[in-house]
């Protein structure tokens, strides 16, 4: 009884343990793949999960009280957005948001889709799904990194129903300037639906949705230093949407269930916080990127896939000639300096591939590819010493492959 009793002391103590010198050595540079919730965000889930915790949808007081809470916490993201006509409406990760979005168009008339080769899986799946409703779709193969208009225009006719672009890229942080091309799409398609996934853009870009050429924009919330369980969508028409999950009436009864009240308190003050710094960020997490792209210069054969000002600070993608990206993201673990292979959804299927090849990266190419994605949390401190371990890491590789 006695052993049993200190072999489990033991264990959690190694436990604990290892948690206490992993968050204390820990550089997270895969911001992209989710981030450290804010306190103020944790701060107001709890205080839901342990003073408001009625349902909203109750018609005591409590629930009552609640209700405003919440609907507060959507007109704040309202307010962020810039959003003057139209909802928002929450769910419960931004896969979720695209497939209700992509969900609501299989019904028009027109059946043809303009996208991109390089969207994430949780909009290219359920796009390449429609195929079997009738639909076609066309995709955009960025040259030279950028979406441009040019490159829709030349595309787009009359007779697609659909143009869907995401904003930012979560593997390389390539940008698209989705309002200005909304603007001139409508100008000479003003019946085409107009989708972007802007999950790696919100709270980082600012966005501007009060011209209302933007018909669907979905986010999520622990990209931007909320929990993980929280999504929502901008729908500028909410009669278009054809919800997935039937039920209640919650959410103007376009998605049905309990509303997660902790995740959307939680995301709208994350939301607060961006709001305020959001400039002061960028140009923070792009110095960060700088700094990085620099001192990784210093070795041979790195290629830089996503500098200047057509990228988002926040996502640095690059490879080393003849460097595996899965083996040099091991050995950096080993220094406790997280970065990633490219997207955390796709990384265990190699899947990736798609993507980069979608920008004309080769196989080889994109098999060197790793991806440093940074928050405003990070230190020029900690920035500069991950960028001394990867060059370690890197010549290291490179020397017992001689
Ligand atoms: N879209 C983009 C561009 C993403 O980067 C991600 C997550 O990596 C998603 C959608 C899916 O987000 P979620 O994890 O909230 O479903």
């Amino acid at each position: 009884m006695i052993k049993q009793v200190l072999v489990t002391f033991l264990l959690l103590f190694t436990q604990l343990y290892n948690i206490i010198e992993l968050v204390r050595f820990m550089i997270y540079l895969d911001n992209c793949a989710t981030t450290k919730v804010y306190k103020e965000a944790m701060e107001a889930a709890l205080h839901a999960f342990e003073v408001t915790y009625a349902n909203p949808s109750s018609i005591h007081k409590a629930g009552f009280l609640l209700r405003n809470d919440f609907e507060e916490a959507r007109e704040c993201i309202k307010k962020f957005l810039n959003i003057k006509s139209g909802e928002i409406i929450f769910t419960s990760c931004a896969s979720e948001a695209n497939n209700i979005i992509v969900n609501s168009i299989k019904d028009i008339k027109k059946k043809k889709i303009l996208t991109t080769a390089v969207e994430h899986q949780a909009m290219n799946k359920p796009i390449d799904n429609l195929v079997v409703c009738g639909f076609e779709v066309i995709k955009i193969h960025p040259k030279g990194g950028q979406i441009t208009l040019d490159d829709v225009l030349t595309k787009l006719d009359d007779s697609f129903g659909f143009l869907s672009l995401m904003h930012v890229n979560n593997e390389v942080g390539s940008i698209t300037r989705v309002e200005s091309i909304a603007r001139e799409v409508k100008k000479l398609y003003p019946d085409i639906i107009f989708a972007t996934d802007a999950v790696q853009a919100f709270g980082k870009l600012r966005i501007d949705l009060s011209e209302g050429n933007i018909d669907f924009l979905s986010m999520s919330g622990h990209k931007v230093h909320a929990p993980k369980g929280i999504g929502c969508f901008y729908a500028h028409d909410t009669h278009l949407v054809k919800p997935l999950i039937y039920g209640g009436e919650q959410e103007f009864s376009l998605r049905a269930g309990t509303e997660n009240v902790p995740g959307v308190l939680a995301l709208a003050e994350a939301v607060k916080i961006l709001d305020k710094n959001l400039e002061n960020n960028y140009k923070y997490v792009n110095n960060l990127k700088n700094k990085m792209i620099a001192s990784l210069k210093e070795l041979d054969g790195v290629n830089v896939h996503s500098e200047g000002e057509g990228y988002s600070p926040y996502v640095l993608s690059v490879a080393f000639d003849n460097i595996k990206a899965e083996v040099l993201v091991h050995i950096l673990e080993q220094e406790e300096v997280y970065i990633s292979t490219s997207s955390a959804c796709s990384s265990k299927q190699k899947k990736h591939m798609r993507v980069l090849e979608g920008y004309g990266y080769s196989e080889k190419e994109a098999e060197e590819t790793v991806r440093i994605s940074f928050s405003e949390m990070n230190t020029e401190e900690e920035v500069l010493k991950a960028a001394e371990l990867i060059k370690k890491a890197v010549k290291f590789i490179r020397s017992v492959k001689k």
